[in-house]
Formats: structure tokens, C-alpha cells, sequence
């Protein structure tokens, strides 16, 4: 064995490195998402976690998924391991266009482009869409990571004023004729964070002032599908006015399991030939295997049976944490009973900050997601988010009493 040279030579020493240019201001300008970082402090075992709006993983159908991969690659492996078109798959395109004519908005296969995660539609059409400068209504609060999306974009994002039931259309309209947005951004099914659904006739007028006004209408609709109660309400992009104005943004995540990345946008065909460009630039297409495995669970399994089985327990999960939150949370704090979805939005008592709360939270092992990251503008300190999907009825009644111990 050669012997090892006691010192390692050193390079010649030259002129001093040139600095490296610097970073695009978009990169440090918006910064990274709290609630990730308290996601990972309550991934250590023995918390329980109101924080994270993760689906249920021992509800997951791991059977039929695993054998819907199996017929996949059994059908044609050399299809589901090659590159294919940024469209997406016909099968998978047809079904969720199936699935939405269902639900009562006329959609055809051409209409719908498959995307990884409805996440990449919300990038999608913010690239298509948004210039730097642009004006971006958002609900308030609203879910974080389309603000962080916005913000990447340079959009100036402006906050429409909600009540309990969501948007207000008087004020949305005010805000439109006073600056002329892009778009509006909206999650009208159990929203996220605060589990609102707008109501019936607040979309109808959101749709009207968008047609009237001129705007385009970006509905993300991850959470529609889990509803435990009452009656579906129809889509924003059903209504006559908003079609050709509207974005419709699905996702597989809350319904089958997010690990599989795959969502879909529907839009009117200019729009969404723009975001096929967009999509070409960004991955050229989503996994082959993904979506030939889904298309198969479509056609082999019965995703609404699978979905009546996760609103049932997730509307059990609801009904422990309702039951035992008036003992957990301060006399004098209030919060909603969301029809469906996976949240929970609970407003303390004046001179509390959820924030500071959380820290002697994680302490007693259980957690929630303070709701001020979710604000534009001025933030509420006293507002938080409960996520009731990923414990049972008995550790969200134990989770309950740790977190009245930490309050
Ligand atoms: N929109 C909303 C409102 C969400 O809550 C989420 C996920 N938490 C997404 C979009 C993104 O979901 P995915 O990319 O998994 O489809």
C-alpha cells in the first residue's frame, strides 16, 4: 500500500475568487413555509399533530393502488417507463373528465391537462397568467403556498374580506373596479385553512362580477370531494358567464394519496394550451407509470366507495375534535364545523397569540398550525388551524386534553 503524504499539497494560490452573481430577488424575497418547519418537529413519535393536512395513511387502498401499478406495467411496461405527452395520459384525462361531467360540469377529455400535483397547476397558470406588478385577489387567510406561488411570480396579491361563510362579494367587486386584478384566486369547498365553504349564492355573484368585470377566476378545489354532509354545491367554472374565465384545479392527494403527485386542470383552450408551454418548460410531463396506475384504479376499482369510507372516518375524526374542543381551547375562544375537508379554524380569546402557544404545545407532544402565516396583510394572532384526519376519535380526545394542559 502506497504510504499516505503526511501533508496534502496545496493549489497554487491565485488572485482572489470573483463573487458569484447573485441570487434572483424572487428566490429570497418569500420565504419558506412555517408550517413545514413545525411539521417536521411533531414527525418525532408519541405527538399528536392537528398541524399537518396530511390524508389518513392507513386509509389508503395500498391494495388496489399496488395492483393498479401491477396491471399497469403488466399491460405495456414499455409504455408506462417512456416518456409520453405533456397532455397526459388519454385514459387518465378521460376519466377525470368523467368524473367532472358527473359532478355537473360538462368536461371533455381535450379540456382536462393531467399536471404533478394540483400544486404544479396553481405554478402553471401563475406562469401563464401573472406578470411582476400584476394585481392577485386571494381569499384571507388562504393557503400558504399558492401566496408563496403569487409572491415568486411578483404579483402584488391583495386580500378580499371574508366572513364565516367566505368571500364577500361586495367587497370583491369594490376590489375589482379599484385595481383591476389578473385574477381571483378561491377555494370554495372546505377551504384551507379554515374549512369554509362559500355558499351557494356568493358564487353565483363571484361568477357574475367576474364575467361583468373582467377577470379570470382560479377555483382549487383539492377538498370537494370530502364532504360528510349536506349537498354539493356547483363549481364557480359551471356558472353561465364564468366558463370561459375559469380554472378548475383537481388533485388525487386528498381522495387517493398524495405521494402519487398527480392533479389536473381544466381551463378554456387558449388558456390551456398556454400551460401545456408552461408545463413543457417545467417537466415536460407527469410520470407515465403514475398516471397508467391511476387510470387503472379508475377503471378496475371504485374510487367513490373508497371515498365514502375516508369521509366517514375523517366526519368521525371531525366530531371528536368538535366534541372536545370548547374543554381544550380558552373560555371565550370560537371556531367552525366544517361540512367536509380536513380543517378545523379556531379564533382565541383577545390578548392570545396562537403563535407563542405553540411552543408550549409541541413541549405537552401535540401541535396545530397557528393560522397568521395564512393572512395577507395585517395577520390574526389569535387564529389556528386543526387538522382532524390523521388521529382516531380516541388520541384527538387525548390530544384535546394536552393542548387545554399547554393553553
Ligand atoms: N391547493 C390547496 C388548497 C391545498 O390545500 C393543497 C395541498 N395541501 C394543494 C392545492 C396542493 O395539492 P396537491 O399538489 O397535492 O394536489
Amino acid at each position: 500500500m502506497p504510504l499516505l503524504p503526511t501533508r496534502c499539497p496545496q493549489p497554487p494560490t491565485g488572485p482572489e475568487p470573483t463573487p458569484l452573481p447573485p441570487f434572483a430577488a424572487r428566490a429570497t424575497s418569500v420565504g419558506g413555509s412555517p408550517i413545514r418547519d413545525i411539521l417536521a418537529l411533531t414527525a418525532r413519535p408519541g405527538v399528536i399533530s392537528f398541524a399537518g393536512g396530511l390524508p389518513a395513511p392507513e386509509l389508503f387502498d395500498t391494495k388496489g393502488l399496488r395492483a393498479a401499478y401491477d396491471a399497469a406495467f403488466a399491460a405495456s411496461p414499455t409504455r408506462a417507463l417512456q416518456y409520453s405527452t405533456t397532455e397526459g395520459a388519454p385514459e387518465l384525462r378521460a376519466a377525470v373528465a368523467a368524473r367532472a361531467t358527473a359532478r355537473g360540469l360538462a368536461t371533455g377529455a381535450d379540456d382536462v391537462l393531467i399536471t404533478t400535483g394540483s400544486q404544479q397547476a396553481l405554478s402553471l397558470i401563475t406562469a401563464t397568467l401573472v406578470e411582476p406588478g400584476d394585481t392577485v385577489l386571494v381569499e384571507n387567510p388562504t393557503y400558504l403556498a399558492a401566496l408563496q406561488g403569487f409572491s415568486l411570480a411578483g404579483a402584488r396579491v391583495i386580500p378580499v374580506p371574508c366572513d364565516e361563510e367566505g368571500i364577500l362579494p361586495d367587497a370583491l367587486e369594490e376590489l375589482i373596479e379599484q385595481h383591476h386584478p389578473k385574477l381571483l384566486y378561491c377555494i370554495p369547498n372546505f377551504q384551507n385553512p379554515t374549512g369554509r365553504t362559500l355558499p351557494a349564492a356568493r358564487r353565483a355573484a363571484v361568477a357574475e362580477a367576474a364575467g361583468r368585470l373582467g377577470l379570470w377566476l382560479v377555483e382549487d378545489d383539492p377538498y370537494g370531494d370530502l364532504r360528510f354532509e349536506g349537498a354539493d354545491l356547483p363549481w364557480l367554472a359551471a356558472h353561465p358567464g364564468a366558463e370561459d374565465r375559469t380554472v378548475l384545479l383537481g388533485s388525487f392527494s386528498k381522495i387517493m394519496a398524495p405521494g402519487l403527485r398527480l392533479g389536473w386542470l381544466r381551463a378554456p383552450a387558449a388558456l390551456r394550451r398556454a400551460a401545456v408551454v408552461a408545463k413543457q418548460a417545467a417537466d415536460l410531463h407527469t410520470s407515465t407509470v403514475d398516471q397508467l396506475a391511476a387510470a387503472r384504479y379508475l377503471a378496475a376499482s371504485d374510487l367513490d366507495a373508497h371515498i365514502a369510507t375516508v369521509r366517514a372516518a375523517y366526519r368521525t375524526r371531525r366530531d371528536a375534535l368538535l366534541a372536545g374542543l370548547g374543554e381544550a381551547l380558552p373560555e371565550g375562544s370560537s371556531w367552525n364545523r366544517p361540512e367536509g375537508g380536513m380543517f378545523v379554524w379556531a379564533r382565541l380569546p383577545e390578548g392570545h397569540d396562537a403563535t407563542a402557544l405553540l411552543k408550549s404545545a409541541v413541549a405537552r407532544d401535540v401541535a396545530f398550525v397557528p393560522g397568521a402565516p395564512f393572512h395577507t396583510g395585517e395577520p390574526d394572532p389569535r387564529t389556528l388551524r386543526l387538522s382532524f384526519t390523521t388521529h382516531t376519535p380516541a388520541e384527538i380526545a387525548e390530544g384535546l386534553v394536552r393542548l387545554a394542559a399547554a393553553f
